[in-house]
């Protein structure tokens, strides 16, 4: 069977795969259905993902089918269909024994430190494997993202009433969104892209966009669209450094901020603004196992439509040749899957 591989920054591959052995007590052999192509995906092609290592099979958003189970393996059974949680943590480090496998030490996530999901079939741990059989296999590879905002929402722990901006409306501030609409809250989404916000006016309903242009007028939106003052809750998705720096300008006294964006670079601010108004400031990582039970429900529940998140569709064999169009964003792509066949 064929996998697609990073052969190296801004080169595809293809490796030649043996089939995988039977699954060892505790794991599971899964089929793979469908790949969510996410930021990540994108700069690991590029050579910009600081944690990517190369050759590497991608794809950390899965939707899949247990095949087979290992020894004392009883969550799950064959012909489930599940969603995958991509990071595989160690279990015994500091963060891991505290609760929180999402900062492992040791963090392997699949895709990205240890090859991943672009191929048929595969083994995992099955712990990571969360079952979710009403919904489809495109909605299972979606639960990743959707967890990356659920995860952030909780670390900035809205408070009922609280005005709440996200800055950055691609799919990682979309994610966000949908778990702050969760929350009674007023919603402020901001972006440098008018066609972005259009979208997040359109098909999620929010009220409150600010077309971020530099300067006061920002500032004066923002506080307008919150009745006087400034947010008490950021969530920073723009992944720029630059525009890391200017969200400290949109957080108010005493206000928190979550970063939810990672860039490579350093990211600095101005001591007094932050001393001034005494902000906190969070970083967020991944998600929490937990997360992903909770999504599917929301999913099934029909409490997250999904409807407006997969914008466009192609196939492993496909990818090479389209992957350049679907990660533009002025083809309007909010998430492109994939559809893995079976050899
Ligand atoms: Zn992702
Ligand atoms: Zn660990």
């Amino acid at each position: 069977m064929k996998a697609l591989l990073f052969e190296q920054p801004r080169q595809f591959g293809w490796a030649e795969l043996s089939e995988p052995a039977r699954p060892a007590p505790g794991e599971a052999l899964v089929r793979v259905h469908a790949v969510g192509i996410c930021g990540s995906d994108i700069s690991g092609f590029l050579g910009k993902m600081p944690f990517f290592s190369y050759p590497r099979i991608p794809g950390h958003e899965l939707g899949v089918e247990v095949l087979a189970v290992g020894g004392g393996v009883t969550h799950i059974q064959p012909g489930d269909r599940c969603s995958v949680e991509p990071y595989i943590n160690c279990q015994n480090c500091f963060s891991c024994k505290k609760g929180n496998g999402n900062c492992c030490e040791n963090l392997k996530v699949l895709g990205v430190h240890t090859d991943g999901g672009m191929r048929p079939r595969f083994i995992v741990p099955a712990r990571k494997l969360h079952p979710g059989n009403k919904l489809s296999n495109e909605q299972l590879a979606l639960v990743e993202t959707l967890a990356i905002g659920c995860h952030a929402v909780d670390r900035g722990a809205p408070k009922e009433g609280e005005n709440c901006l996200v800055v950055g409306a691609g799919p990682i501030g979309l994610s966000v969104l949908e778990f702050l609409r969760l929350h009674k809250v007023n919603i402020l989404v901001a972006d440098t892209n008018q066609i972005r916000l259009d979208f997040v006016g359109k098909q999620f309903g929010i009220k409150h966009l600010i077309q971020i242009r530099g300067g006061d007028a920002d500032l004066e939106a923002i506080q307008a669209a919150c009745g006087g003052g400034l947010p008490t809750l950021v969530h920073d998705a723009t992944g720029n450094p630059k525009a890391m720096t200017r969200s400290f300008d949109f957080v108010g006294f005493t206000g928190r901020m979550v970063f939810v964006g990672i860039v490579p670079d350093a990211v600095s601010f101005a001591d007094p603004l932050f001393h001034r108004r005494e902000m906190s400031l969070f970083a967020t990582r991944n998600a929490h196992s937990g997360d992903f039970p909770r999504i599917i429900k929301l999913i099934e529940d029909g409490v997250i439509d999904t409807r407006p998140w997969i914008t466009h569709r192609t196939t492993l064999l496909e990818l090479p040749n389209s992957f350049e169009t679907l990660i533009k964003p002025e083809t309007g792509v909010v998430k492109a899957m994939v559809a893995v066949e079976n050899e």
